[in-house]
C-alpha cells in the first residue's frame, strides 16, 4: 500500500545532498562559453579570476563532473535552515476541486526570505578561503544583498552592495536588513565609480537598474585590493549550488514514491528553476524519464518567449563577459508599473540552453494575474508568497484547472522560492486596483533587441 503523504515531507539532516549536481556534466550540446566583450574568445580562467573567486571560477568551467562534493562548512550552515520542507497542497487542492496532486518546494524559511542564502553562503565560503577581505554585488529588490549580507557577517567577510536606486528609496526594511548583517549598502547609480557617474551624467535622475548596479559592482571588486565580485543568478556556478533544491525535491518525492509529471519555476535569472529542475532534466537527458518543465517569467519582461538567443551583455555597462542566452537586450527596461519582480533582461545559459534544446516550455503571465494568485494562494495555504514565486503558483493552478477539466490526477511540483513581506507596496497597488498589466509592443522588443552587439558567430 502507498504511504500516505504528510502535509509536509522533511527530510532527515542525514539525507540532505552532499554534493551539488551539475547539469551540465549530462549535457551533449554544451551552454556556449562566456566570450571576453573585446576579442570575442571565450573568457580564460585567468580572465574571470580577476573578477570572481577562483574556486567559483573553476566550478563555472567545470562542464565535465556531475557532482561536486558541497564542503562540510556550507553543509553546517544549510542545516541552519535546511531541508526545506516540500508541502503536499492538500487545502489548495481541495478548494480548487482538482483530482491533481500539487506539492511546493518552500524556500522562504531563512531571514533572507528566500532561495538566494543557497548560494550566498557557498559564495562567501570560497571568498573566505580565498584569503580575501570582501566582496561586492549589486542588489535589485534586495533579497540577493540580504542573503549575501548574511553569509558574509558568517564569514567575517565585508559585504559592499550597490542596491538600484529605486529600491533603495522603495525598500527601507529590506536595506536595513541587509545592514542590520553589517554590510555597506549604496544606492546604484552612484558616484563612487566611474560607470556610475557615467550613466549619472547620461540619464540624470534615472532610478537605476539591475544591469547598471552589476557594472558598478564588478568595477567596485576590480579596482579595490583583496574584493571580488559574486553574483545571484544567471551563473553556472549558482545554477550548480541552487541544485540543492532540486535534490533535496526529489529524495522527498522518491521517499514517497511519487513521480512528478509537471514542473514549474519561475524565471528571472534562471537560478531557482535551474536547481529545481537540474536533477529531472539530468534524466531526461540521460533517457532515464520525461516530464513536462514550464519556465514562467513577466509578460513585461518575456526573455524566453518573446527574446532573442544570442550572446549579450550581462551588464548595462558592458563590463561583464558576453553570454549566450535569450535574451532582450540589455537595454531592455521594463516598464516602471512592473511590480512583480523578475525584471532581468536575459536568462541563465543553462536554462537557455535546454530551452532551446526543447526539454522545457515557457509561459509569460501578466501580473494582476500573478498578484490574484498570489492573493489565492496566501488565503488558503497561508503563506505570503514573494511575487516572483507567484509566478509559478500561477501557472500551477492552471495546470491543475486543466486537470480538473480532464479528470486527470497529475503531480504538479513548483518552486515557491519566497515569502513577500517586503513587497507590500505591491500587494498595496494590487488591493486597492491599482495595478496594471503592462506588454512590451513589438517595436519596443525590437529596438532593444536591435542593440545587441553583432560580430561573426552571432548571427540572430
Ligand atoms: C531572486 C528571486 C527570484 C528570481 O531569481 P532566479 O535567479 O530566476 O531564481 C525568484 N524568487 C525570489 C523569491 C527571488 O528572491
Amino acid at each position: 500500500m502507498a504511504k500516505e503523504i504528510p502535509y509536509k515531507i522533511y527530510l532527515e539532516e542525514s539525507e540532505m545532498p552532499k554534493a551539488w549536481y551539475n547539469v551540465r556534466a549530462d549535457m551533449k550540446k554544451k551552454p556556449a562559453p562566456l566570450l571576453n566583450p573585446e576579442n570575442h574568445k571565450p573568457c580564460t580562467a585567468e580572465e574571470l579570476e580577476k573578477v570572481f573567486c577562483k574556486e567559483l571560477v573553476a566550478q563555472e568551467l567545470n562542464e565535465t563532473d556531475a557532482y561536486i562534493e558541497i564542503p562540510e562548512e556550507i553543509r553546517n550552515f544549510y542545516k541552519m535552515y535546511r531541508p526545506a520542507p516540500l508541502v503536499r497542497a492538500y487545502c489548495l487542492e481541495k478548494k480548487l476541486g482538482t483530482p491533481a496532486h500539487i506539492y511546493y518546494k518552500f524556500e522562504g524559511n531563512n531571514t533572507s526570505g528566500s532561495h538566494k542564502l543557497n548560494s550566498a553562503i557557498a559564495q562567501a565560503y570560497y571568498a573566505k578561503k580565498q584569503g580575501l577581505k570582501g566582496v561586492t554585488t549589486e542588489t535589485g529588490a534586495g533579497q540577493w544583498g540580504t542573503a549575501l549580507s548574511m553569509a558574509s557577517s558568517y564569514f567575517g567577510l565585508d559585504c559592499v552592495v550597490y542596491m538600484v536606486k529605486c529600491s533603495y528609496e522603495q525598500k527601507p526594511f529590506r536595506r536595513e536588513v541587509i545592514r542590520t548583517y553589517g554590510a555597506n549598502v549604496t544606492p546604484s547609480p552612484s558616484m563612487n565609480t566611474e560607470v556610475g557617474r557615467r550613466i549619472n551624467a547620461e540619464f540624470p535622475g534615472t532610478n537605476g537598474s539591475l544591469g547598471c548596479a552589476i557594472s558598478e559592482a564588478v568595477e567596485h571588486a576590480m579596482t579595490h585590493e583583496g574584493y571580488r565580485y559574486v553574483l545571484g543568478s544567471v551563473l553556472n556556478q549558482v545554477l550548480l549550488h541552487q541544485s540543492v533544491i532540486g535534490l533535496e525535491t526529489k529524495a522527498a518525492l522518491d521517499k514517497y514514491g511519487v513521480k512528478a509529471d509537471i514542473i514549474i519555476g519561475c524565471a528571472g535569472g534562471g537560478s531557482n528553476l535551474g536547481g529545481l529542475i537540474s536533477p529531472f532534466a539530468g534524466e531526461m537527458l540521460r533517457g532515464e524519464a520525461d516530464y513536462k518543465i514550464i519556465a514562467v517569467e513577466p509578460a513585461s519582461c518575456p526573455s524566453l518567449t518573446r527574446g532573442v538567443y544570442a550572446y549579450d551583455y550581462c551588464d548595462t555597462g558592458k563590463v561583464c563577459p558576453l553570454q549566450k542566452m535569450y535574451t532582450l537586450g540589455s537595454g531592455f527596461m521594463p516598464s516602471a508599473s512592473h511590480a512583480g519582480g523578475l525584471r532581468y533582461h536575459g536568462m541563465s545559459s543553462i536554462v537557455s540552453e535546454l530551452y532551446d534544446q526543447g526539454l522545457m516550455e515557457a509561459r509569460s503571465v501578466e501580473q494582476t494575474s500573478v498578484f490574484q494568485a498570489a492573493e489565492d494562494f496566501a488565503r488558503i495555504e497561508g503563506i505570503l508568497p514573494a511575487p516572483e514565486s507567484s509566478h509559478a503558483i500561477r501557472v500551477a493552478i492552471d495546470e491543475a484547472m486543466k486537470c480538473k477539466e480532464t479528470g486527470e490526477a497529475k503531480n504538479i511540483v513548483f518552486g515557491l522560492t519566497g515569502t513577500g513581506y517586503f513587497d507590500m507596496y505591491a500587494y498595496k497597488a494590487f488591493n486597492d486596483g491599482e495595478m496594471s498589466d503592462y506588454i512590451p509592443s513589438d517595436e519596443e522588443i525590437k529596438k532593444a533587441t536591435d542593440m545587441i552587439p553583432r560580430f561573426p558567430g552571432n548571427e540572430f
